[in-house]
């Protein structure tokens, strides 16, 4: 019995609840692909820093597959504290892809909440995009 509750609960957690939503809005986002047909490759380097912190923090490289990628670009809080947390970078990446950036960056301030303060995790990318000729 005990194999079933503990799925039961990791199903409902609110954690599982985030992916399954996120899942779900990148399903029926339109593709990459088809919003920006010239692009060949897109490579992020995400980086998230603490507001009580100075100095850089952990980078990691995001590889989007363009074929199949939708056109929606969220990522979630790397605070594992942090409730309702996730970065939407999606209009700022658009934008700059329609516009045939090679190089771009931005920066998305995490609207969640740790206890009874909100979030001050920072979201910074660094864009790197190929086109078509
Ligand atoms: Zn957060």
């Amino acid at each position: 019995m005990l194999p079933r509750v503990m799925m039961n609960y990791r199903r409902h957690s609110p954690a599982a609840q985030r992916f399954a939503e996120r899942r779900r809005r990148e399903d029926e986002a339109p593709r990459l692909c088809d919003q920006v047909p010239e692009l060949v490759s897109l490579r992020l380097e995400i980086e998230e820093r603490s507001g009580h912190t100075t100095g850089a923090g952990p980078k990691h490289i995001r590889r989007v597959v363009v074929d199949r990628a939708p056109a929606l670009f969220l990522m979630p809080c790397g605070d594992p504290r942090c409730a309702d947390g996730e970065h939407d970078v999606t209009t700022t990446v658009m934008r700059a892809l329609r516009a045939h950036e090679t190089q771009f960056q931005g920066s998305d301030e995490c609207m969640g909440s740790v206890g009874l303060s909100a979030c001050p995790r920072v979201l910074h990318f660094d864009a790197t995009a190929e086109y078509r000729a």
